[in-house]
């Protein structure tokens, strides 16, 4: 049995009471767990485990084949063994709300500038954001950073709904990468709407509306090549 992705469909679930199903040196796997594994430029969530009252630190996760998340800590557990995972809540929401601005402004550059996506990166201080192409010049920063702020000051609120990978096939619309395909899990992709504005196929966490990001200055851009700009964002 993999473990559950809690963090797929009840993103503000933050604290998961659980079961220990394997161990090893070094980590243990469980039935579900809030921990965001990565991926998408979003790195994965760090938190604790709490066994019998004492909080033992997790800073790293990773999935095996089996789908199983493992949860890396020197702590000593047991197979069938209650545990709480608890993830860290501040550090996850402000990353959310960093993945929710570039879901605004990749959409908003594909769409008036024709601009694709090719990578991105969120961290707790700022997040930033590379497309293909060819130019970028002060006029269409503000233009992009005004369009930004028109969407993130408005209520958005973000909806999830899952598309099976043939249906997903069908929908080009909501593909923002041109090489990468987003991830299928179980057969399913995941979408993430953000109503009234846009959807786009993406397997990260994000704010509950665009009103809990909050308004966003681009407050750098770097010329990565001839067909590759980044633009770096953090909150107003
Ligand atoms: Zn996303």
């Amino acid at each position: 049995m993999s473990t559950q992705r809690v963090y797929l469909h009840t993103p503000k679930q933050t604290h998961v009471v659980t079961q220990v199903v394997a161990v090893r040196s070094g980590g243990f796997a469980v039935s579900a767990s809030p921990f965001f594994v990565g991926g998408g430029g979003q790195p994965m969530d760090t938190g604790v485990v709490s066994v019998d009252g004492v909080n033992h630190r997790i800073e790293h996760v990773e999935v095996d084949a089996d789908d199983h998340i493992w949860h890396l800590s020197d702590v000593s557990l047991r197979t069938g063994q209650s545990v709480d995972l608890v993830v860290d809540r501040q550090r996850r929401q402000t990353l959310s709300r960093y993945h929710t601005a570039l879901h605004v402004l990749n959409t908003l550059a594909l769409t008036h500038y024709d601009a694709w996506i090719t990578g991105a990166q969120m961290t707790e201080e700022y997040a930033r954001i590379d497309f293909a192409i060819a130019w970028l010049d002060p006029i269409m920063l503000a233009d992009l950073e005004a369009r930004m702020n028109a969407v993130l000051t408005a209520y958005h609120p973000v909806q999830y709904r899952s598309l099976t990978v043939a249906e997903f096939a069908q929908r080009p619309d909501l593909l923002r990468t041109k090489n990468v395909q987003p991830p299928a899990y179980r057969g399913q992709v995941r979408v993430v709407e953000i109503e009234g504005f846009d959807a786009q196929a993406c397997g990260g966490t994000h704010a509950e509306s665009t009103h809990e990001v909050g308004p966003c200055r681009i407050y750098k851009s770097e010329n990565k090549g001839k067909q590759n700009k980044r633009l770096y964002i953090c909150f107003a």
